[in-house]
């Protein structure tokens, strides 16, 4: 049997996202509580055997064409490499997104291991605030991971920055010039109410409209023709690449998401706001057989709503936090 993933609404699902973890090095305020979550159990996460099988019969009856792995922080998984060697075995776009303190050790091997693409998230370049942010005092470890991935050959760089009013929307100029400098693409994120503290409110949002009109007072750009990605791209006119604003609160890209999410423990998602999953670690455990596989992951993309509705008065936050749902 094959099938694509496509919900009630038209939209075709081809990007699945795999949360390998749900361990942090960090504790992003927004992201964590500072004392951790508790921990998954090892024999609680999906093997690397299991997250190939499932991978490998959405990639061959499903239509999945991109995987991009997360966490938690991913680097954290053991001998995360094999797993990226497993999967870039198959005809698949494989890329990750890491708060990159240890890419200064991993990122030759993660590239040579057949990693395509990887995403650093990084949301001040001011020591003080990034131990405030992060409850960690690694931000020389980050900066240099980014110039590491640059190093390995990864091209583009996506430096990822979440904005969060009077804690770092000063920042936005510092980040654009190190982009430049290093020849590394910036992405704003506007920041979602997915925050362990629960201390996100709509005024805390920087708009994409702020954003923009902050970006202009410093430098020239001009649109780039938006294709599947979620951020609206910008280029600079001197030709010294682009940035991009992901708003995905102001104006959600719900209409074309084109994402499955996975989370360590196999719990498939329709949505980083979604209510519901389909237990797929115990299929895979259970002996189902890829049919079904497909037939359960099929059945939890037709249950996606329209939208996440957040700001509206019918939005409900999800139980777990960002770092177990992956981001
Ligand atoms: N640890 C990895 C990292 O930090 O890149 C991967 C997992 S992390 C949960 C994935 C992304 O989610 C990061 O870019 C992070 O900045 C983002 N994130 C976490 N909490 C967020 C929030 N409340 N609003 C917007 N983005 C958030
Ligand atoms: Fe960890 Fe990433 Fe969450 Fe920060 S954003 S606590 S690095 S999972």
């Amino acid at each position: 049997m094959s099938r694509e993933l496509i919900d009630k609404f038209g939209r075709v699902h081809t990007d699945l996202r795999i949360s390998v973890t749900d361990r942090c090095n960090f504790r992003c305020q927004y992201c964590m509580p500072e004392e951790g979550l508790d921990w998954l159990n090892r024999s609680d996460l999906l093997s690397f055997e299991e997250i190939e099988r499932l991978s490998r019969v959405l990639i061959e009856r499903a239509g999945v064409t991109s995987i991009r792995l997360t966490g938690g922080e991913p680097t954290v998984r053991a001998r995360l490499s094999e797993l990226v060697k497993r999967l870039a075995a198959f005809d698949v776009d494989l890329s990750m997104t890491t708060n990159g303190a240890t890419l200064d050790l991993l990122a030759t091997e993660l590239k040579s291991a057949g990693l395509n693409r990887i995403n650093i998230s990084l949301d001040t370049l001011q020591r003080e605030r990034f131990i405030e942010l992060t409850r960690r005092d690694e931000l020389a470890s980050v900066l240099s991971g980014i110039d590491a991935a640059v190093d390995a050959g990864f091209s583009p760089v996506k430096v990822n920055a979440v904005l969060m009013r009077g804690i770092n929307d000063d920042e936005i100029v510092d980040f654009l010039k190190l982009g430049r400098e290093k020849g590394v693409t910036i992405r704003f994120i506007e920041f979602m109410p997915l925050d362990a503290q629960g201390e996100w409110s709509n005024n805390r949002v920087v708009t994409y409209n702020e954003i923009l009109e902050r970006a202009s007072e410093h430098f020239e750009f001009e649109p780039v023709k938006r294709g599947s990605s979620p951020a609206e791209r910008f280029a600079y006119t001197d030709g010294q690449g682009e940035f991009g604003v992901i708003a995905s609160v102001t104006e959600p890209f719900c209409d074309s998401c084109d994402r499955i999410r996975l989370t360590a423990d196999g719990q498939v998602r329709n949505c980083l706001f979604g209510l519901d999953h389909v237990d797929v670690r115990a299929l895979l455990r259970g002996g189902a057989t890829d049919d079904e596989l497909v037939t359960a992951v099929a059945g939890e993309v037709d249950r996606k709503w329209a939208g996440h509705a957040i700001g509206q008065v019918h939005f409900l936050r999800p139980s777990k936090s960002m770092s177990q749902l992956g981001g």
